[in-house]
């Protein structure tokens, strides 16, 4: 696959990989090589990683806790900490080898630990693929509230090898499924037919459909790198559906990965476009049932609307108190900006359950 070109950095996929990142680090005189993982891309990715690495460089393996819970500063404290115990300077190189939680997190620390090293994000799971590990945004929850602290700056490099997703659950693939429905519903709708049409998902459609969402994501960042407009379309779902993920991220049955909270947020958000845009009705009811036969369908209680709807408060695309959400006027063009009065909210999550 043709390695994609961005303003700033390359994104290599499959057989690529490996040879781009040696050829890298030959050419950058680094002093030493630290690689951030999870417990689970420890064992599940690492042993392939290291095998294909060449290097003399001394390289250090960094460990943190697996799962969102970990996304937060004390985590990056002890990242940070082990960075300079290890006597990282400011050629070491950091490489993320994981699901977003690892690129983002480890993308952050980069960006901060003596004021910005280099960095490469070799993601692991399939959310990661085709979103978080593009596009530099980095950073970690505060509390219950996602990604509240962070930093926009690009990695240098992005590996992409489908080859990981081997090992990755059924239910983490679909969490990332939602984030490349979401590429096709605000910019595509062949792509996002395409899609929704496919029940079986092999790994031969995926490298296509990968490849398909990751040129969507980065010519949107490309348009718009610091999210003044465009870019916040990539926000569709989002605004109700990280509300959503906040609010059951501490819940014993009811957390929710990312993706399945965003798909959640997508039917939200097609009603209101539904009621504010003209989106046509029978589109938002396709576009619903087709999301519930992947995700199956949550039960929200009335009781946890006004929690929800209070934790948009830290949405950020809120600006001077107003909740900015992103809507569809059709497949493939969403408008950013819009408002949507309270009752209306509480009408799509009626829109949902029904
Ligand atoms: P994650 O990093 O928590 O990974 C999901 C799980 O899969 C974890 O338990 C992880 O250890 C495991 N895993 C990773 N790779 C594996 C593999 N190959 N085999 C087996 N297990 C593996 O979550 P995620 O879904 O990758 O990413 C979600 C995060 O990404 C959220 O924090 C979200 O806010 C963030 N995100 C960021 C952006 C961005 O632009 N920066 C965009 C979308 C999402």
């Amino acid at each position: 696959m043709t390695p994609i070109q961005t303003q700033d950095y390359s994104i290599q996929f499959n057989s690529d990989c490996s040879t781009a990142l040696n050829a890298y680090i030959k050419e950058q005189s680094f002093s030493n090589i630290f690689i951030l993982v999870d417990s689970n891309t420890y064992s599940h990715c690492l042993p392939k990683f290291l095998e294909q690495l060449e290097t003399s460089l001394t390289i250090e393996i960094i460990e943190i806790e697996a799962g969102e819970h970990h996304k937060n500063i004390e985590t990056c404290l002890g990242v940070w900490q082990t960075l300079s115990d290890l006597r990282a300077d400011r050629k070491s190189l950091m490489i993320n080898l994981g699901g977003g939680v690892v690129t983002d997190l480890g993308g952050f620390v980069a960006c901060t630990y003596q004021r910005g090293i280099k960095f490469i994000n070799i993601p692991t799971t399939l959310l990661s693929m085709v979103d978080a590990s593009i596009g530099g945004k980095n950073g970690v929850d505060l509390g219950s509230i996602k990604n509240q602290i962070g930093i926009i700056k690009t990695p240098n490099m992005v590996l992409i090898d489908t080859d990981y997703l081997n090992t990755l659950s059924s239910r983490e693939m679909r969490s990332g499924l939602a984030e490349m429905l979401k590429h096709g519903l605000i910019h595509n709708e062949l792509y996002y037919n395409k899609l929704s049409g496919l029940s079986n998902l092999t790994l031969e459609d995926l490298d296509q459909l990968i490849y398909d969402s990751v040129l969507i994501k980065k010519d949107i960042v490309e348009q718009d790198p610091t999210e003044q407009n465009l870019r916040k379309t990539l926000n569709f779902g989002h605004t109700l559906g990280h509300a959503i993920e906040s609010f059951y991220l501490n819940h014993e049955t009811k957390a929710l990965l990312h993706g399945e909270a965003i798909a959640i947020g997508m039917i939200l958000e097609t009603y209101l476009s539904t009621a504010l845009l003209g989106f046509p009705l029978e589109k938002a009811l396709k576009i619903k049932e087709n999301t519930i036969k992947v995700y199956g369908k949550v039960a929200i209680p009335k009781a946890d609307l006004a929690p929800i709807m209070d934790l948009m408060r830290f949405d950020k695309k809120n600006e001077k108190g107003t909740i900015n959400f992103v809507l569809l006027e059709t497949i493939g063009k969403a408008k950013t900006n819009c408002v949507a009065p309270n009752e209306l909210i509480i009408n799509s999550f009626d829109f949902y359950n029904e």
